[in-house]
Order: structure tokens, then sequence, then C-alpha cells
């Protein structure tokens, strides 16, 4: 379900940041604590946006619940950003995935998102 802006043919999709890595657009979910990865056409330009649909895999995620989300290609490359954020451990993947929190996890979640 995307998110109500009263006009149904145009619905209104959060704006994210994506980060070229060759043929990937790579997508930080600040729900899931990982990167998604999106199909890219490298040849497509900076600040480009196309939607796309959310990979996460928790269910609370609000970007299942909006239909996915925008993603804006940024002029910075996935290499770039990788190491500003720190990913979910798969221990830590499988207590968001089954709705669980912790401490730790919520540190993860409020994480700063690369900036475009
Ligand atoms: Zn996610």
């Amino acid at each position: 379900m995307a998110i109500n802006d009263g006009d149904d043919d145009n619905p209104v999709y959060p704006l994210v940041a994506g980060f070229a890595n060759g043929e990937n657009l790579m997508v930080w979910c600040l729900w899931c604590c990982v990167w998604h990865s999106h199909g890219h056409d490298p040849a497509d330009a900076i600040g480009s946006v196309e939607h796309r649909s959310a990979h996460c895999y928790t269910n609370d995620s609000p970007y299942k619940e909006s239909g996915g989300y925008n993603v804006q290609v940024s002029s910075r490359s996935f290499a770039s950003v990788r190491k500003l954020v720190k990913e979910a451990t798969p221990a830590q993947q499988e207590d968001i995935h089954a709705g669980r929190s912790s401490e730790a996890i919520g540190r993860l979640r409020s994480q700063p998102q690369p900036a475009p």
C-alpha cells in the first residue's frame, strides 16, 4: 500500500539515496540494517530517480508498506559510503526478521543514513 497523499494515481514513495556499484544500485535500509541491492544501468544520470520495490526482510519496514521507494542516483560510489554505516550481523538480522529488538539493533537503526 502506498502512502496516501489524496491522489490514488500518483502514490508518494519515500526518497532514498542509491550508490552505484557497477550494475547495482545500493540502498541503505535503516529498518533491515543492511544494504539492499537493486539493478542499475550505469548509464543512468546522477540525480535521476527510479522507483524500486524494497527487498526488506523485516515485516515492520515502512518501505514495504509504502510499496517501495524512489531511489536517487548519488554522485558518490558505494565504495566511498559503505563503511559509513555498520550492518547487522547474521544473528541480528534473524532477530530483526523475527520482530525482536535490542539496544544494539536500536543503535544500528538510528545510524545516520549516508547522504546522496
Ligand atoms: Zn529493508
